[in-house]
């Protein structure tokens, strides 16, 4: 599932692939993007912001009104960009899934089922990304920054506080499950509840920071199949640590995994009012 370190990861990848190259030639599948050919134009590099792709560009004069672009997209729940080498297959996923295609010497870029493709001028990246909270992965990581902005809404439930990308960057269901586990505490805890939200925002900054540079997510720290994760995926085998099955439920607009013994309701109870 694509998270803030697996973001983080392809804009490495499209970094090594394209950064400092210049494109010969382009293919968007997308029809805002149909007529646009961005043979020419140069890659500045590749970042990534929370969950959000940045390629810049720079436009050959007389091309765009701006010499300073910004390929954007966001992988959502099922998005990804692979780089080959020129004249290798495209294997790593079906070619009606290819939303756009980046061809420069040395490599062939490859976007799958992006959402949110779009290029805009690079000083309009602010425009598109400010609401976001400070980055997990960012060189400007601010965790203070994130306390605060989750502390504002006291009132929920720290489940959903933690996916909206409004308060920090980069988290999404599957560290959100798994940080909650190591601390201890129930999704439906209320914010305003959670004894000590700096460390919980430190561990969720350690998790994802531990899976740059490799593609096997893991908060366990094994690397094997099936044991990758203390709770998320795992409804009804045992708890690691205690053994009660793991339980899954709604929560807001996502699911959440859950120790209903390690993770104990907050007082009192939701269930009971
Ligand atoms: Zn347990």
């Amino acid at each position: 599932m694509p998270e803030g370190d697996t973001v983080w990861n392809t804009a490495r990848v499209l970094h090594r692939a394209l950064a400092g190259t210049r494109l010969t030639g382009s293919d968007f599948r997308v029809p805002a993007l149909a007529t646009t050919d961005l043979s020419g134009w140069t890659v500045r590099e590749s970042a990534s912001r929370g969950k959000h792709l940045l390629l810049r560009l720079t436009a050959p004069p007389q091309a765009a009104p701006a010499a300073d672009w910004t390929l954007h997209s966001h992988l959502r729940m099922d998005g990804a960009w692979r780089a080959y080498a020129p004249g290798e297959r495209w294997t790593a996923r079906p070619a009606h899934l290819i939303r756009v295609v980046l061809r420069s010497p040395e490599a062939v870029a490859v976007g799958y089922h992006l959402h949110e493709l779009a290029l805009l001028p690079t000083a309009g990246e602010e425009h598109l990304l400010g609401h976001l909270g400070p980055d997990l992965l960012g060189t400007d990581w601010d965790p203070d920054e994130a306390v605060r902005r989750l502390a504002a809404a006291p009132e929920v439930t720290i489940g959903e506080a933690l996916l909206d990308q409004r308060n920090l960057a980069g988290v999404g269901n599957l560290y959100k499950c798994e940080l909650l586990f190591l601390r201890g505490l129930s999704p439906w805890t209320p914010v305003g509840a959670v004894p000590d939200l700096a460390g919980t925002v430190a561990l969720a900054q350690r998790l994802l920071a531990a899976n740059r540079g490799r593609w096997t997510q893991s908060t366990t720290g094994a690397l094997r199949r099936g044991q990758t994760s203390y709770v998320y995926g795992r409804r009804a085998q045992p708890c690691r640590r205690c053994g009660t099955a793991i339980g899954k439920e709604e929560l807001g607009d996502r699911v959440t995994y859950w120790c209903p013994t390690c993770q104990p309701p907050p007082a009192p109870a939701p269930e009971a009012g």
